[in-house]
């Protein structure tokens, strides 16, 4: 599903974010992808999302080669990735429902279609009832839920999470955690970035650990540092 061959990314200042990277992840794996703070894990993020160019090596999603695309293309490789940000970027104007649809209406679905989806994927993440609120109405957990909602609302083989539960206390956490693992079971891949030891060292599933830019450890039911 998600296939980095000998990558490397070197930035303009001369930075090397990432050596010589491999990493197989099939579908419907849960990987969590960690690491000390500078240690490559938003730039090996950031290339799947091709928002930064990759210096050496090949990279496939989806059994696509994505490794050089023309811009005009990059929209259709990300269709193939919900993501979701430690930040949430929801829609301030926009209520709960109108988050999720807009996500839709983007990608030129019908009427009916966003009629028929959004409440499903709301009640998924257990938001029927806030479906008419507005983000700033919300807790920290509530929103992340509708950030959950949207990137996976088209249906994306992929899920990518930058420090979902970065700014969540520890009970919040864990129902963004359930609610990823749920989404993991329905059969989308799952890629998270985190710092939260507990959770990683409580879910005993892949662990791809990053140090200065090089995988020190890919392990099947990982620990945050063993
Ligand atoms: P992490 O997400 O694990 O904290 P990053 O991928 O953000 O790590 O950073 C990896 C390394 O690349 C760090 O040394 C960081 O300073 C550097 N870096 C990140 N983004 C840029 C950029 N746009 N330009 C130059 N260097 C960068
Ligand atoms: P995070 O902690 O989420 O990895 P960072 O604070 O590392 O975020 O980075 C925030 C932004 O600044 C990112 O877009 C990153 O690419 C950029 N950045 C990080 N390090 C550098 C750097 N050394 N030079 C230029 N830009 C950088």
């Amino acid at each position: 599903m998600i296939r980095f061959v000998n990558v490397s990314k070197e930035y303009k200042n001369g930075v090397i974010a990432l050596y010589d990277i491999n990493i197989e992840i099939n579908k419907g794996e849960f990987v969590f992808l960690v690491g000390s703070s500078g240690a490559g894990k938003s730039t090996l993020i950031k290339l799947l999302l091709k928002e930064e160019g990759i210096t050496r090596g090949k990279l496939y999603l989806n059994g696509t080669d994505i490794t050089r695309v023309p811009n005009r293309r990059i929209p259709f490789i990300r269709r193939q990735l919900g993501v979701v940000f430690q930040d949430f970027r929801l829609l301030p104007n926009k209520t709960v429902y109108e988050n999720v649809a807009f996500a839709m209406e983007i990608i030129g679905a019908s009427p009916r279609a966003i009629r028929r989806r959004v409440p499903t994927v709301l009640s998924m993440v257990d938001l029927s009832r806030k479906a008419s609120s507005y983000p700033d109405q919300l807790s920290g957990g509530e929103q992340q839920r509708v950030s959950i909602a949207r990137s996976i609302v088209n249906n994306p083989p992929v899920l990518i999470a930058d420090e979902p539960t970065g700014n969540l206390d520890p009970d919040t956490a864990n129902d963004i955690m359930k609610a990823l693992v749920d989404i993991n079971n329905r059969g989308t891949t799952v890629l998270m970035a985190t710092h939260a030891k507990e959770i990683v060292n409580s879910m005993r599933k892949r662990v791809i650990a990053l140090e200065n830019g090089r995988i020190i450890r890919d392990e099947e039911k990982g620990g945050y540092d063993i």
